[in-house]
This record gives C-alpha cells, sequence and structure tokens, in this order.
C-alpha cells in the first residue's frame, strides 16, 4: 500500500510509523494531493543528523533543525519520526495543503510538527 520509495525513505523506522505515514499518504492520494517521504525524511545517523544542523550554521544554506543531535536528540534519530513533502516542482511551497496534511496526520495519531512554536510543517512522529 505504501509506494517502494516511500518504503526505502523509512528504512529501520519503527514499524508502527511507517504504516501510519503510508495511511497517511494513501489517504491524502484518494482527495487527490500527492505526497511522499522526504529525501533524509526518515531515519537519521548522528552524522547525518550534525550534517542538518551545521546548514545555516557552519554550512551555508536555510537553516532546516534544532536538533544537533547530541544535546538535543531529534526523534528522526530514533526512527520515531517521518518529513513529508508534495511531489512535484515546489515540493515545500507555500501553495499547497499543509493544513490538510497536518490534520491527516493528527487523524492517524501521529504529532504534527505544524503546531509548534516554530512550524516544521513536513515532520510527523509517533506520541511519546
Ligand atoms: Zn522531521
Amino acid at each position: 500500500m505504501i509506494p517502494e520509495q516511500h518504503r526505502e525513505r523509512l528504512g529501520g523506522c519503527h514499524p508502527n510509523l511507517v504504516w501510519r505515514i503510508g495511511c497517511v499518504i494513501n489517504e491524502l492520494e484518494g482527495k487527490g494531493i500527492k505526497m511522499m517521504v522526504a529525501p533524509d525524511g526518515g531515519l537519521r545517523t548522528l552524522r547525518k543528523q550534525k550534517a542538518l544542523y551545521a546548514l545555516g550554521r557552519t554550512k551555508p544554506g536555510k537553516i532546516v533543525t534544532y536538533a544537533d543531535g547530541v544535546k538535543v536528540k531529534s526523534r528522526h534519530q530514533s526512527g520515531r519520526a517521518a518529513d513529508c513533502c508534495f511531489r512535484g516542482p515546489h515540493p515545500y511551497g507555500e501553495e499547497h495543503p499543509w493544513n490538510t496534511y497536518g490534520e491527516t496526520v493528527e487523524k492517524w495519531g501521529l504529532v504534527w510538527g505544524g503546531r509548534w512554536k516554530s512550524p516544521d510543517r513536513p515532520h510527523a512522529e509517533l506520541k511519546p
């Protein structure tokens, strides 16, 4: 039910998360909303988390995470979080129905990062 590419990107993640994200993507697909698991949207090694943390700090780019991987760990490091984005030319564009995605994430029992003080709209994670 979850396309092969999504499965690959969620390799090593908690099976419960993989199942729920599959349900979210399928349900949205049924409404004509085309999403996918983002590149680097699944399990992250410490090395990967550190590399993402460097963006916008010691490396050029936009800040994409507040978790340095050591003092502050990301749920991606334990396979309990997934990031999704929209398929097509602007995966993170403002024009997309992010709230519909967030509501669907919550409907399937996950925490949506879009509600956080520093919103992280692609992010969904298992409840602690
Ligand atoms: Zn995330």
